[in-house]
């Protein structure tokens, strides 16, 4: 009788068993194909990148600067740029008064082209010799200075997020030699309480080589004091007129490329 019951559980437990595992039995996976990871629309615009010979912008490009006048650009205390124009360049205008000047649009996320040289003859040290800047969203200076066999406080040589991060590599070009930045520039986005949601990031490159690498910005970059954060939208891009004096230092080529 025992015997009885132990095969009759045993043959219960093996119908459950029987039925559990018809339960499980599940669709076999597809195989993969190539084509199950592919997608082909929407196809990114076309843009016809510029031409290596004449250095000229992309085809998408807003054109700060070409050659010909300042008509993109303003004093950002109000008025005309009072920078000159001089044989197709942008020569800083050193005048008492002159300032800074700004793009008359203003920018979110971006792509910015620009290329500056600092005068053959240039004299002066530290940050007395070819300094200038140019201010993302009008607020975070990406530093301009003649950074050629002339150290200064690293957080304030050509490239660096002025008083907060040195360049990786200093690469700058000799006193009279075209240097070029490519600036890629994320925008913050800000708490509702005034903070950073997420801090504004920066690519820097100098003549084809990387200063900055996706880099925190993290504040104002302040001449005295340490950054400070203040919430804002999109800005203009503004380069810096310094009252050091050194001879003037100039800017030519200058696009950009909202992101
Ligand atoms: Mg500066």
């Amino acid at each position: 009788m025992k015997k009885m019951m132990v095969l009759s559980m045993a043959a219960f437990l093996g119908l459950c068993f029987t039925a559990n595992a018809q339960e499980k039995t599940y669709p076999k996976q597809e195989p993969m194909r190539p084509g199950m990871s592919e997608y082909w629309t929407p196809q990114p615009k076309i843009v016809t990148p510029g031409d290596a010979k004449t250095n000229s912008a992309p085809s998408d490009a807003i054109v700060l600067f070409d050659g010909k006048d300042l008509s993109q650009w303003e004093n950002p205390r109000g008025g005309e740029a009072k920078w000159k124009v001089e044989n197709g360049v942008i020569v800083v205008n050193k005048e008492r008064g002159a300032g800074d000047i700004a793009t008359k649009e203003k920018f979110g996320n971006f792509q910015l082209h620009i290329e500056w040289c600092v005068p053959k003859d240039i004299e002066g040290t530290s940050q007395s010799r070819g300094n200038s800047g140019v201010f993302l969203q009008g607020m975070y200076e990406v530093q301009i200075l003649d950074s050629y066999e002339n150290e200064t406080y690293v957080n304030g040589m050509a490239g660096s997020i002025y008083k907060q991060t040195p360049p990786l590599v200093n690469v700058m070009r000799k006193p009279g030699e075209w240097n070029v930045y490519d600036i890629i520039y994320t925008a913050p986005i800000f708490n509702p309480d005034g903070t950073y949601l997420y801090r504004p990031r920066v690519t820097v490159i100098q003549n084809g080589v990387v200063l900055q690498n996706n880099v925190e910005i993290l504040g104002t970059t302040e001449y005295i004091g340490f950054p400070k954060v203040t919430p804002h939208g999109d800005g203009p891009i503004v380069l810096q007129m310094h009252g050091d004096p050194s001879k003037p230092i100039s800017f030519r080529n200058i696009w950009i490329r909202k992101l």
